[in-house]
């Protein structure tokens, strides 16, 4: 059964523990995205963190003011009832997280968009290897695209269904974000991430009769010029084959 809001409680107190261990957030203003009933956002505080944690729970919410209100007093953790994916966010640097998973693609995409130092983030493990896949494999998607190019990925370590309460039905993955300036020269990040948007909505046709299908996705005009422009290689290839830098190549041009 799908658990109410992605309300799957870490129990396993040295999973929570190690995720808490995984940066330096002493002092440092750090965002917990669902703290749920705090068991992680207790870790956070403990290690001395300034903590903003946003829940979409209000019973939950209720209950973390009664538990941290000590805490919330002393100005070391700040609570808000809302949704994380919308919601004005307060500042900070750091994000730790175990996260609600139907969110994880909004809140990844907007976390990037907003910038941060580092961010240690639980996904269900099939998203965070979709995540990972290299460009130009299968399970290569926009996700991988746009995490990979803005950030470094790295895999920390999987759990398994029994260090939740109640147990999902997929294991679940810890990973590092650190944005980074894309490797290689992007002139309009807006059309970058268009192209990555309009040639993934149609993975398994090549790039060309994409890029043809995608007219109401970008500017017409636009697609006639990079059809004649682009060299071949690239427009009878399908996405999931293209590397990072193709994404590149395709979006800037004139
Ligand atoms: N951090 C806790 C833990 O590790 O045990 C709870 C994690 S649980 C997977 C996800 C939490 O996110 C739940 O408490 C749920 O109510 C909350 N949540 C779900 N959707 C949310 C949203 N859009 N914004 C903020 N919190 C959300």
């Amino acid at each position: 059964m799908k658990a109410y809001r992605d309300q799957h409680f870490l129990i396993d107190q040295r999973a929570v523990d190690r995720i808490a261990d995984l940066v330096e957030i002493k002092n440092r203003e750090v965002l917990e995205i669902g703290p749920g009933n705090g068991v992680l956002t207790k870790a956070l505080l403990e290690c001395g963190a300034v903590v903003h944690a946003i829940e979409l729970d209000r019973e939950l919410c209720n209950g973390l003011g009664e538990q941290f209100a000590k805490e919330i007093a002393a100005g070391k953790l700040t609570l808000i009832h809302g949704d994380a994916t919308r919601c004005d966010l307060p500042p900070f640097s750091i994000v730790v997280s175990n996260l609600p998973y139907s969110i994880s693609s909004k809140i990844t995409f907007r976390l990037l968009n907003i910038g941060f130092e580092v961010a240690v983030l639980m996904y269900q493990s099939e998203f965070a290897k979709r995540m990972i896949a290299p460009a130009g494999t299968k399970d290569c998607g926009r996700l991988s695209i746009m995490v990979q190019t803005y950030a470094t990925v790295q895999k920390c370590f999987e759990l398994p269904p029994n260090c939740f309460s109640p147990k999902p039905q997929v294991h679940s993955m810890v990973v590092k974000l650190i944005p980074r300036p894309p490797i290689f020269f992007v002139k309009d990040h807006k059309r970058y991430a268009d192209v990555a948007r309009a040639l993934f909505s149609h993975r398994r046709k090549t790039v060309k009769n994409c890029l043809k299908g995608s007219k109401g996705m970008l500017n017409p005009e636009w697609v006639d010029r990079v059809l004649t422009v682009l060299p071949n290689e690239i427009l009878s290839s399908r996405p999931e084959e293209l590397y990072l830098e193709d994404f590149a190549t395709i979006s800037n041009i004139e």
